[in-house]
């Protein structure tokens, strides 16, 4: 038992999180789960014998600015994130192995891991330029329902997803959706340009042919 919150019913979502939460059902039964006494309220391990989540039923954001109960629902949302993007984003067969869970299409006719490097680091600077954004956005965000501590879990969050932006992204920014909709904070400017950037990278990582990751506007 993970002991989050159940998530409510599909019309307290809008189209765009009821589309990941389909997304994540359809993964789920590729991933097995395992409870531990760790601290962590969920981490994603891959293993050549495919995906698997551990998860502590007691665990709650470090700093604790995070309601316990649906951080760690969201938690979980995020880790079944990870599978998906390390499923659906492409990369050169012969680095596979090295780049589990990136989420931005890595050019498939890449030769070499300097051409790789290059290819995250841009897409790195782009997304993280989203971040900013958004950070920025947050701080002139003067929206009632983000309250003292929603604000302080959404910029630790920023500042987690802005330490690896190759693997942290899809996934931090469908968590933080979600936890503001439980909270009844869709309306807010904030959830609406971070709902900007999870449909833009909804859309990137089903789109085909791959594109890489774009800077978004406000
Ligand atoms: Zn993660």
């Amino acid at each position: 038992m993970v002991d989050g919150e159940p998530l409510p019913d599909d019309n307290a979502f809008d189209e765009h999180i009821i589309g990941l939460l389909d997304e994540a059902e359809r993964i789920i039964p590729a991933i097995t789960f395992e409870r531990q006494n760790n601290g962590e309220a969920g981490r994603i391990h891959y293993l050549a014998t495919g995906p698997k989540v551990t998860y502590d039923p007691s665990a709650n954001l470090a700093s604790g600015e995070a309601d316990a109960k649906p951080f760690r629902t969201v938690a979980l949302l995020h880790e079944v994130m990870h599978v998906t993007c390390d499923r659906q984003y492409v990369k050169p067969a012969w680095a596979a192995a090295d780049l589990y869970g990136r989420n931005f299409h890595i050019p498939i006719a890449l030769t070499t891991n300097d051409e790789i490097g290059q290819s995250l680091r841009t897409q790195q600077d782009i997304v993280d330029t989203n971040y900013e954004r958004a950070a920025a956005l947050l701080s002139r965000d003067s929206s009632k329902v983000i309250g003292k501590r929603m604000r302080a879990y959404i910029n630790e969050r920023f500042v987690y997803g802005r330490g690896m932006p190759d693997v942290h992204y899809d996934t931090v920014l469908f968590e933080l959706l979600v936890y503001m909709a439980m909270n009844k904070a869709q309306e807010t400017p904030t959830f609406k340009y971070l709902e900007k950037l999870s449909t833009e990278a909804a859309e990137r990582r089903t789109d085909k042919p791959p594109r890489v990751a774009i800077v978004v506007g406000v």
